[in-house]
């Protein structure tokens, strides 16, 4: 059913990410008259707050993480907000939850921003308190599970009380303005798509790295690894957009029809085809940093650094290799997707001396959001050597491209979709099935051949076979 929520309900609305980015994002939604003036917006968490308190703390996430030039006054924004304590394991608590939500009547729309050990019980919170129903839509956060089976039970408790049609699945990646524009790329030009394909792609590149290590999230990090925390989301999303077929439309069905045809695509990896890695001490920056076992304060076989050949078996990526790789403690913060073109079949140089170099499309997700395609130039002269050619990076940085809108934070996006209802940037259930089908027979053929982590030194790109990993196919990861 299609309708804008005049009420938005904030589950975990104390927690790191509900001060970093949803509130943030809320407040900049609101400055720039994106949401309805009566929208009310319900925190809610276990910390006994009232509404006074929570609009304290509020003001106070919103003057540490949203640039001041933002904020607006503020005033407004606070004004909107209300906030009801409530443990989500208690049933009781959600009448009176409830009844600060009040009637609904153009809309609920709610956000759980808390551990997925809790969605089970706040879903049957909310039915007990009332708070389901045709009007009443619901947005998860990840991890959605560790495994097919416990998605699953996820899935299957929060389809007990909300269609799919109701459900917002969140990828914050899908949130990025880079990689909304992969699509445009790819389907509002002529000159990419013919090109998108076996016979001229020599392989795809998917690189996740961050600097930082374990930070404050040892307790699930250690039962994840890069492999769930990272692969079975945020990279397989981007490789499902680079992969799939045109949809017909940019409409919800049509797009994740496509993508989680490419998904169901992914070939069972070898673990040849993989390589995992864990950080031992180094520097990032110049400054020492520990290793992960030291900074965890015990031994651990958790994989901190994943890369993976991964396959599609279809028609059009016939025998193309999707390296994908992340990890922490990386020389950089980088998120990029390169697309390796084949050589061109016949060079009318070579008999003047010169090399040509294949055609590379690098699209730079973060820090930076930015275009480049090498293309091969003659370098200028009179050639009485030779001709000389050179790859010249045809580049687009997205912010001087378009220096009037405004950077958005990914998650304003997203909460607008969810206030009003637009299903295209999130995750149908088939989707993340596929994704988890994939993942977790990745993970019992670790299990079977007794695959543990190498280590790398905090502030290299990963363990040396990751190096192999691609040139023993030619390639070279984009560094
Ligand atoms: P967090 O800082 O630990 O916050 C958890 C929130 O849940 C707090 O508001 C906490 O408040 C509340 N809470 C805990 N137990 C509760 C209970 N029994 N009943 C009601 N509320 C309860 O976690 P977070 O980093 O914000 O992450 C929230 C979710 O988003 C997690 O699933 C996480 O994996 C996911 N996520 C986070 C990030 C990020 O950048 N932080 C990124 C992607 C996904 P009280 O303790 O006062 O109850």
């Amino acid at each position: 059913m299609s309708f804008t929520a005049d009420r938005l309900l904030l589950f975990g609305a104390t927690g790191d990410l509900a001060q970093r980015m949803l509130l943030p994002s809320l407040c900049a939604l609101g400055v720039d008259k994106l949401i309805a003036p009566d929208l009310r917006i319900i925190g809610t968490a276990r910390q006994d707050l009232d509404d006074q308190g929570y609009r304290n703390f509020t003001r106070a996430a919103l003057e540490k993480f949203l640039p001041p030039d933002r904020r607006g006054s503020m005033a407004e924004f606070l004004n909107r907000l209300h906030y009801q304590p409530l443990d989500a394991n208690d049933t009781a608590h959600f009448h009176s939850l409830a009844e600060k939500v009040g009637p609904i009547e153009r809309g609920l729309s709610i956000f759980l921003s808390t551990a997925p050990s809790l969605f089970e019980p706040t879903i049957a919170g909310l039915v007990a308190g009332g708070l389901t129903g045709d009007k009443v839509r619901i947005g998860l956060e990840k991890p959605l599970g560790t495994d097919l089976e416990t998605s699953r039970e996820i899935n299957d408790a929060v389809a007990s009380a909300f269609s799919e049609d109701r459900i917002f699945r969140i990828d914050h990646y899908l949130g990025k303005e880079t990689v909304q524009n992969l699509l445009a790329l790819r389907f509002a030009n002529i000159m990419f798509e013919p090109l998108w394909n076996a016979a001229h792609i020599d392989h795809v590149q998917i690189t996740v790295a961050e600097t930082v290590g374990l930070e404050s999230r040892a307790g699930y990090y250690d039962g994840a690894g890069a492999l769930r925390d990272m692969v079975q989301n945020h990279m397989l999303q981007l490789l499902a957009l680079v992969a799939m077929e045109p949809p017909a439309s940019f409409d919800a069905t049509a797009v994740r029809d496509e993508k989680v045809k490419a998904l169901r695509a992914l070939r069972l990896t070898h673990p040849d085809e993989t390589v995992t890695g864990q950080y031992r001490k180094g520097a990032i920056d110049g400054q020492p940093v520990a290793g992960y076992d030291d900074e965890l304060g015990r031994d651990s076989d958790t994989e901190t650094y994943v890369a993976i050949k991964a396959h599609i078996d279809n028609w059009r990526w016939k025998g193309v290799p999707f390296y994908l790789r992340t990890g922490k403690r990386m020389p950089q913060r980088r998120t990029e997707i390169v697309v390796q073109f084949r050589q061109v079949p016949h060079s009318i140089f070579a008999g003047r001396g010169a090399r040509t170099e294949p055609n590379r499309l690098v699209i730079g997700i973060q820090p930076e959001e930015n275009i480049s395609l090498s293309l091969m130039a003659k370098v200028p002269g009179l050639d009485r050597d030779g001709i000389r050619l050179r790859a010249v990076p045809l580049d687009i940085a997205m912010p001087d491209a378009f220096a009037g809108p405004t950077k958005r934070i990914a998650y304003e996006r997203l909460l607008l979709d969810l206030i009003e209802g637009d299903q295209t940037l999130f995750v149908r259930r088939d989707e993340v099935e596929a994704q988890w089908d994939w993942i977790d027979a990745i993970r019992a053929s670790w299990a079977e051949h007794g695959v543990r982590p190498k280590s790398y030194t905090a502030g290299s790109w990963g363990p040396s076979a990751a190096v192999a990993l691609t040139e023993r196919d030619g390639a070279t990861w984009h560094e």
